[in-house]
C-alpha cells in the first residue's frame, strides 16, 4: 500500500448535551496495519448516516450498548475487501457491515455480509435494501399491520424510512399521507413516491392543513418524529389504531424531552402504540430484501439519496439529519 492509504478515522472524543458539536469526534490519521489470521480489511466506499448514530453516543444504555469514549463513531457501510486472511471472504468481495466512520475497517467478518454488486448500485444496499428498507418494511407490515383501504400517517415522510413506508403502504392498498419540513418535500411525497397527500409541518397553516387531510382520522401512524407531531396525530386516531414508534428525531438532542399529552386516546380507541427495533427481525432480513428488490425491479418503489463526498464532511453531513437538508437516503462517500 503507498503513502495515500492512511486511515482517517472519527473517534468519540465526548458526549453531547443537546446538538453535537464538531468537538464530539476526534479526527484521527493512523497507518493501516497488517491484518492477522481470520481477518479481512475492508476499504469503505460508502458510510450510511443514521438518526440513531445521536442516541449510540448518550452515556445511557439503550437497545444497543453505546459507542465508548476513545471508540470510532459506529455507522453501517458498504465497501470491497482489500486484504484477506479469512476462510469466506476473498480480495475484490462487496461487503457491507459495522465499520464505522473511517476509510478502513478491519473485521473477522461477523455480521458483515456479502453483497452482490450486479444486483443494485451499492447505496441502496444501505438505504433501501439496507437497515433503512428493513426498518420501514416490518415496522409497517408486523406492528402496523395495514390492511386494504387504512389511513395510514407517516411523520419524517420525505426521509429515507419515511418515503419507503408510504410506499409499501400503498402497495398494500391504503390511503397515505405524509408529513415532512418543506413545500417541495411535500411535492416529491405525492409526484414521486406516491402519497396521497402531503403537509408540511413547517407551514404557518400546519395544524390547519393536518386537520384538513385527515377528515376521517388514522388507522396506523408510522412515526419517525415523536415530540408535538406524535400528540397532533394521537387526536385523530380511529377505533382500534396502530401507532408504530419507529423514532423521535424531534427529541434526539432535546434536553428536556417532551412525551405525549394525549396519551388517553388510545384507551378511548383502543388503539395500540408499539415501539419496534429492526434488529429484532435480522432473520428475516433476506426475505425482505428480496421482496423489496422485486418491488423496485416493479417500479412500485423509488429511492432517493443524497450523497456527501468526503470523510471529512462527516460533521457537516451529520447535522443534515436534524437540519432535513437532504432527500431520502443520507451518505458519505469515502473514495
Ligand atoms: P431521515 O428521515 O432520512 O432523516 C431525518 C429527517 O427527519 C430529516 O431529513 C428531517 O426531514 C426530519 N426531521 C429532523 N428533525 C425534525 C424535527 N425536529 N421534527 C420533524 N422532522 C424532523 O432518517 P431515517 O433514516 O429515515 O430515520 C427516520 C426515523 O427512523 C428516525 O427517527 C430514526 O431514528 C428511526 N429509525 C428507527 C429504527 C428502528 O429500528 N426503530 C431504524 C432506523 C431508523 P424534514 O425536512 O421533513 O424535517
Amino acid at each position: 500500500m503507498g503513502i495515500k492509504d492512511i486511515n482517517i478515522q472519527y473517534v468519540l472524543q465526548k458526549r453531547p448535551d443537546g446538538v453535537p458539536e464538531s468537538d464530539t469526534w476526534l479526527r484521527k490519521e493512523l497507518p493501516i496495519p497488517e491484518i492477522k489470521n481470520g481477518d479481512i480489511l475492508v476499504k469503505n466506499h460508502y458510510i450510511s448516516l443514521d438518526p440513531a448514530m445521536r442516541g449510540w453516543i448518550n452515556e445511557n444504555k439503550s437497545y444497543i450498548e453505546p459507542v465508548a469514549i476513545g471508540d470510532v463513531m459506529r455507522a453501517g457501510t458498504i465497501g470491497k475487501v482489500a486484504t484477506s486472511k479469512h476462510d469466506r471472504f476473498k480480495v475484490g468481495d462487496c461487503v457491507t457491515g459495522w465499520g464505522g466512520i473511517q476509510n478502513y475497517s478491519i473485521t473477522k467478518g461477523e455480521n458483515w455480509h456479502l453483497v452482490n454488486e450486479a444486483l443494485a448500485p451499492m447505496p441502496m444496499f444501505l438505504g433501501a435494501l439496507g437497515m433503512t428498507g428493513m426498518t420501514a418494511y416490518f415496522g409497517l407490515l408486523e406492528v402496523g399491520k395495514p390492511k386494504s383501504g387504512d389511513i395510514v400517517l407517516v411523520s419524517g415522510a420525505a426521509g429515507a424510512v419515511g418515503s419507503m413506508v408510504g410506499q409499501i403502504a400503498k402497495i398494500k392498498g391504503c390511503e397515505v399521507i405524509g408529513i415532512a419540513g418543506s413545500q417541495q418535500k411535500c411535492n416529491d411525497l405525492i409526484n414521486n413516491f406516491g402519497f396521497d397527500k402531503a403537509i408540511n409541518y413547517k407551514s404557518d397553516s400546519f395544524i390547519q392543513d393536518f386537520k384538513k387531510a385527515l377528515p376521517n382520522g388514522i388507522d396506523i401512524f408510522f412515526d419517525n418524529v415523536g415530540g408535538e407531531i406524535l400528540d397532533l396525530a394521537l387526536t385523530k386516531i380511529r377505533r382500534n389504531a396502530r401507532i408504530v414508534i419507529c423514532g423521535a428525531i424531534s427529541q434526539y438532542n432535546a434536553t428536556t424531552r417532551k412525551g405525549p399529552n394525549n396519551y388517553m386516546a388510545l384507551l378511548v380507541n383502543r388503539a395500540t402504540m408499539q415501539g419496534m427495533i429492526v434488529f429484532d427481525y435480522a432473520e428475516q432480513y433476506p426475505k425482505a430484501a428480496e421482496e423489496i428488490y422485486t418491488w423496485i425491479q416493479m417500479g412500485k418503489i423509488k429511492s432517493s439519496d443524497t450523497i456527501v463526498e468526503g470523510i471529512d464532511n462527516f460533521y457537516e453531513a451529520f447535522l443534515r439529519l436534524f437540519s432535513g437538508e437532504k432527500q431520502g437516503k443520507l451518505l458519505l462517500k469515502v473514495i
